[in-house]
């Protein structure tokens, strides 16, 4: 029906493989708060924190993954790598303690910038289960 339909384009747009802001954040064309760096991920913290820790875990090389949904086996090395960040991102943090790492795969899900991404949020108490 329309709908189904409106909504398949609306999707089909937001993951078109276009560059994202991301990219000029890698870049460091556009300024962010950088709380853990290496030569594969990059973590900021979020323009509009959620929490009392938002930082944002990203691959610096995208390959093809502008969504966890659209992962293939090749990305296994990289997914690893971007969940082991996460931990040092909240150890660095100080919330170890506990925190929550989110991703938000595909509009459905409400993922707005078209770039995997992990949420490591914490700093207050988290509730169950999330919106
Ligand atoms: P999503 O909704 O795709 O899971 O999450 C995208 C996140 O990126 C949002 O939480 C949003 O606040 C954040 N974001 C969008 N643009 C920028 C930006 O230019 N700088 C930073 N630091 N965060 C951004």
């Amino acid at each position: 029906n329309n709908e189904e339909a409106a909504a398949q384009a609306a999707a089909a747009d937001a993951d078109s493989g276009a560059p994202t802001i991301f990219d000029k954040i890698i870049a460091k064309e556009i300024p962010s708060t950088i709380v853990y760096e290496d030569e594969k991920v990059l973590a900021f913290r979020d323009i509009s924190p959620q929490a009392p820790v938002h930082v944002l875990v990203i691959p610096k090389f995208r390959d093809g993954l502008t969504q966890l949904g659209k992962a293939e086996a090749r990305h296994e090395e990289i997914l690893g790598h971007l969940l082991y960040a996460a931990k040092i991102v909240a150890e660095k943090e100080g919330i170890l303690d506990g925190f929550r790492v989110v991703i938000n795969s595909g509009p459905t899900a409400c993922q707005s910038v078209y770039h995997l991404h992990l949420h490591v949020l914490g700093g207050r108490q988290m509730k169950w289960p999330p919106g």
